[in-house]
């Protein structure tokens, strides 16, 4: 299945980090194990050319300005215990905690384009109107298929505040002939 450009261009980098450090690009699947409070543990292979898996070495790497392979045990456990929507966990405290508003913020994962970098099919998200019938967009399970247009969404919120503001306004000051009927009631 074809993925956009940038989503190409990240794996391929990321990839050839890896190579160029012998590193490997898969990790076996552990056996499975139990926690000392009898959760059993699964330890999922790891794929390190998955689109999750390169955007969250990528961000790590960005963020803490040290070099990709110094990050790969921290994406390993990303992955491995939240999957895919480990990166919006990752991205918020990556933001100091703060929840991420992706109207404003660009989704790491899909550039805030909104729809699956990784293009999904239908069946493969067990859609019940497939997309052939009605072309709807997947949308980012990051962003959860939120555009990123900072400008229209301030000029949208600023607009409301307005019209809070003129509500606010008009309910506090009453009409002027109302004013005036009950100064004249009051005589
Ligand atoms: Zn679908
Ligand atoms: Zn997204």
């Amino acid at each position: 299945m074809a993925s956009p450009d940038y989503i190409n261009q990240r794996v391929s980098d990321v990839t050839a980090e890896l190579i160029a450090h012998g590193l490997p690009l898969t990790t076996p699947a552990g056996p499975l194990a139990i926690d000392p409070n009898g959760w059993l543990i699964h330890n999922p292979a790891i794929d390190r050319t998955s689109p999750a898996w390169c955007t969250a070495v990528r961000m790590l790497a960005d963020h803490h300005h040290t070099p990709l392979v110094d990050q790969i045990p921290t994406a390993d456990a990303l992955l491995k215990d939240r999957g895919i929507r480990g990166l919006a966990t990752l991205h918020r405290n990556l933001a100091g905690g703060a929840p991420i508003d992706y109207r404003f913020t660009r989704c790491p994962y899909c550039q805030g384009l909104g729809e699956d970098p990784t293009e999904p099919s239908c069946a493969e998200l067990g859609c019940r109107v497939p997309a052939d019938i009605s072309d709807h967009p997947h949308g980012c399970p990051v962003c959860r298929g939120a555009n990123c247009e900072p400008e229209y969404y301030a000029e949208q919120q600023m607009n409301q505040v307005e019209q809070l503001l003129a509500d606010a306004l008009t309910t506090r000051t009453p009409p002027r002939r109302t004013v005036l009927r009950s100064l004249l009631r009051r005589r």
